[in-house]
């Protein structure tokens, strides 16, 4: 691990390789400007062009698209049953079902983008199994379980007894175990490429190595870049930026809609960046600070 040992992931290593995408050098008339190209950024402006063809968005990305942890996470997709314990706490019990059900379609949603795009992005659909090593953990387990039974969905947290673990993954150390129906993993660093070229390839207009470094909101809003400006009707800060928590949820015909706001960056907030990139792709209603 030396100093001159690259900072590249392997995820991003091993990912089809890309030409940057030039800075924005001047100045640029858009109907949404999007900071930061990461899952949340690359969505949201794919979900854009998709739900209005004729918007021009752009872009802007301070480094190149997928270096932050968008191209260097461990790959799991799996939504909200195994924090239902949480989400009952944090949305009551209607919210947390709430939660937990849009979170479902993140798995198909990326399922789709795959079979639609042509790309191969290491999806792999299998049930998530947590385990419990020690006799502080059990107590977390059963809580996901009876959080699953109480809001009537034992389907999606199903309890694995020590016998039937040890035929699954032979450790002395499993004491018992849950299984998550909704899970998947991908090659993360060939997700974020993949979601770059997409973008590419629907007429987003994508600026890398083009830092926000100073945002004058009116009417347009005014991005302002090293060497450019983009006025822009709407304004999309990537929301991992920004401190953002959930404050609310309602229901707009079948889709769940969250309302956010900038608020103090808690446990629940990492979480909610994350439902939030999967909402905004298949649900493709986000009510964001900024936007
Ligand atoms: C080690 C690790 C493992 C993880 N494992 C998982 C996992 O297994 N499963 C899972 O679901 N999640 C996982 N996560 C979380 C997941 O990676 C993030 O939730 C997700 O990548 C967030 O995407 P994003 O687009 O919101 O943010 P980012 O990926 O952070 O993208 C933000 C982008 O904005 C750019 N940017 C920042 N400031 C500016 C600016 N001023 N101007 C222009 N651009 C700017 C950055 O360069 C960056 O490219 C993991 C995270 C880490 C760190």
């Amino acid at each position: 691990m030396g100093e001159d040992r690259p900072l590249t992931p392997w995820w991003l290593e091993e990912a089809p390789q890309i030409e940057p995408e030039p800075a924005l050098d001047g100045d640029l008339e858009v109907d949404v400007a999007v900071v930061g190209g990461g899952y949340t950024g690359l969505w949201a402006a794919l979900a854009l062009r998709e739900l209005e063809p004729s918007a021009r968005v752009a872009v802007l990305e301070g480094g190149l698209c997928g270096e932050g942890p968008s191209g260097r996470n461990g790959g799991f997709l799996h939504g909200y049953w195994s924090s239902l314990t949480r989400a009952r706490r944090a949305f009551g019990d209607g919210g947390a079902l709430a939660v937990a059900q849009a979170g479902s379609a993140i798995v198909p949603g990326v399922r789709d983008f795959v079979k639609r795009r042509g790309v191969d992005v290491w999806l792999r659909e299998a049930p998530m199994l947590e385990v419990s090593a020690a006799p502080a953990q059990d107590e977390a387990l059963s809580a996901a379980v009876a959080s699953a039974r109480e809001l009537g969905v034992e389907e999606e947290a199903v309890p694995v007894g020590r016998d039937e673990l040890a035929e699954r993954c032979s450790s002395p150390r499993f004491r018992r175990g849950v299984l998550y129906r909704d899970a998947a993993t991908v090659q993360p660093g060939r997700l974020v490429r993949a979601l770059r070229a997409a973008t590419l390839a629907e007429g987003v207009v994508l600026h890398e190595r083009t830092p926000l470094v100073r945002l004058r909101r009116g009417s347009p809003n005014v991005v302002e870049t090293p060497q450019g400006r983009v006025r822009a009707g709407k304004f999309h800060q990537n929301l991992r930026t920004l401190p953002v928590t959930i404050v609310g949820h309602r229901r707009i015909d079948s889709d769940a809609v969250f309302e956010l706001e900038p608020g103090v960056l808690h446990h629940w907030a990492e979480k909610s960046v994350q439902l939030v990139c999967g909402l905004n792709f298949v649900h493709k209603k986000l009510l964001a600070s900024g936007s």
